[in-house]
């Protein structure tokens, strides 16, 4: 299993690159710009990119799937429940002038794939599992790879949470959320969506976020 990190757009969204060595099998999370650079990366690698796995649809997650389905046919995983957010205007009004600046960016295919609780797909010999995590967005999902990676998303970050203000959010469901990450036995790697890499290990342990949550 290889994993290669990508800080993409503007607000810098980690997208990452997943694929077995021996297959070339792989699949994306949160192509969310930068598209040029991506798919010159999955051509150089000669991975074969079966799926593009989405922990929620905001568009710094997103913004790059249109181009990569394209090149690559690779079929597109997502909640229905965050479907309010695959509308441009729907998406971008509440970022005010810097949204409107990305419409003409914006380029979402839709889904074929809709991600509900334990939706599993797999590529390369590894198993992507969607573990349903709302409260950054009604869709949000933590995606699951075999016993050792989390992709958290906008769910968990290192030492901190995404934000629960913008339509859809819901402080009380994001309390759930990581109050069900805290529980999951074991211990994982933790990829998240913005910002450094973490451990469920030491998240349990430090993120004040999670600590809240478990205090109920
Ligand atoms: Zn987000």
């Amino acid at each position: 299993m290889k994993i290669k990190q990508f800080c993409v757009g503007d607000i810098g969204t980690n997208c990452y690159l997943i694929y077995d060595e021996a297959s070339l099998e792989g699949a994306i999370v949160d192509p969310g710009d930068n598209a040029d650079k991506l798919l010159n990366e999955i051509d150089t690698l000669h991975v074969t990119l079966k799926y593009i796995l989405l922990t929620h649809a905001h568009f710094d997650h997103i913004l790059a799937v249109g181009a990569i389905k394209r090149a690559t046919n690779a079929q597109v995983v997502v909640s229905k429940k965050d479907a309010y957010l695959f509308d441009a205007a729907a998406s971008l009004s509440p970022f005010g002038a810097y949204g409107r600046q990305l419409m003409d960016q914006f380029d979402f295919p839709g889904a074929d794939i809709w991600a509900e609780e334990g939706t599993e797909v797999t590529f390369g010999g590894m198993k992507a599992k969607f573990l349903c995590t709302p409260g950054h967005t009604p869709g949000s999902c933590v995606i699951q790879l075999d016993d050792s990676v989390l992709f958290t998303g906008d769910t968990l970050f290192c030492q901190s949470c995404g934000r629960t203000d913008l339509p859809g959010g819901n402080w009380r469901e994001m309390l759930q959320s990581l109050k069900r990450l805290y529980e999951l036995p074991g211990d994982y790697r933790v990829l998240p969506g913005h910002e450094g890499l973490s451990t469920l290990e030491q998240e349990r342990t430090s993120n004040p976020y999670m600590l809240q949550a478990i205090r109920g």
